[in-house]
């Protein structure tokens, strides 16, 4: 948790880790604080524009559309590795997200599955617009993904947050894909070695207590969706598993549904069902160690599952 830094320590701070900054109008006072607040802020979120051609991109992260008022982010990162300041303060960005991937990102452990859009992400993270089409094809140049790297390590420098504090859009809110052509994992192994000096991360081992997630979806239909949590050797010190299940729905989702699961200790199957409530978020359902294999089952909704390991 953080309170926000002020216009001039944030140009400050991108500049200080290398960056070519661009002040566009009056971006220091150029925000949505009139529609609700802007802090404490826990993160930074990188997204694509889904346009071409750098002013513009820029003209319209700052004006915004006619149903989504400007600005769109705070600083867009355009093609040539250039961050364009177009705001300070809440910017329409984020949108509605998931409370336990903020709580995660608080933590800073891995990211549980986005399958809830009922927390204010304009009000907790910084923005990153990056000019790209998001189609996939449309490639990344180089010192386009250098300058989100670095924009992003500059405001987890200042805040002293590590590289799981950054999130793409994509992992924040259901539906959304942004950003396309690079992975946060990536992203994140990068802004990583940069705040540590160029170390090289290492992966986690077993004697870690970071857990290691094993996340998917289930669409609804009389087929069963069978899920693996981390097995072998190298697990076999894995003292704890937990099963989480959320509502996996775009739109209006059921009030309830109910959810078969079976987990097979390595000899039987234990079969249970599960109510699922839209409103209830994550259900979680006690596993061992010894459990290798989950089965899921749903007739009417879509449904998100993480099964923990550690
Ligand atoms: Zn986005």
């Amino acid at each position: 948790m953080a309170d926000p830094m002020s216009a001039d320590s944030f140009l400050q701070a991108l500049r200080d880790e290398g960056l070519t900054v661009v002040e566009v109008g009056d971006w220091r006072n150029h925000n949505r604080n009139h529609k609700g607040p802007f802090g404490p802020l826990h993160g930074v979120m990188i997204h694509h524009t889904v346009t071409s051609g750098s002013a513009r991109t820029v003209e319209i992260c700052r004006a915004g559309y006619e149903d989504l008022p400007g600005p769109l982010c705070h600083g867009v990162i355009t093609k040539d590795g250039r961050v364009h300041l177009v705001g300070y303060g809440r910017a329409n960005h984020a949108g509605l997200g998931d409370d336990d991937v903020l709580r995660a990102v608080i933590a800073e452990t891995a990211l549980p599955p986005d399958n809830e859009a009922n927390t204010d992400g304009n009000r907790h993270f910084y923005g990153f617009e990056c000019e790209n089409l998001g189609d996939g094809e449309d490639p990344w140049p180089a010192v386009q993904l250098e300058a989100i790297e670095r924009a992003a390590a500059a405001l987890c420098r200042h805040h002293g947050w590590d590289e799981r504090s950054v999130i793409g859009h994509l992992e924040w809110q259901p539906g959304k894909v942004d950003p396309r052509g690079f992975t946060m994992a990536s992203m994140r192994a990068r802004i990583h070695d940069r705040l540590t000096g160029g170390s090289t991360p290492t992966p986690p081992t077993q004697e870690d207590d970071m857990p290691v997630w094993t996340t998917g979806s289930v669409t609804p239909g009389p087929q069963p969706t069978v899920a693996l949590p981390p097995h072998g050797d190298a697990w076999n010190a894995a003292s704890h598993r937990r099963l989480h299940l959320g509502m996996d729905a775009i739109g209006t989702p059921p009030a309830t549904a109910t959810v078969r699961v079976a987990i097979h200790n390595g000899t039987s199957w234990r079969v249970s069902e599960v109510d699922l409530s839209a409103a209830g978020g994550i259900v979680d359902v006690a596993m061992t160690a010894a459990d290798v294999k989950v089965s899921l089952l749903t007739e009417s909704v879509g449904v998100a599952y993480a099964i923990e390991s550690w």
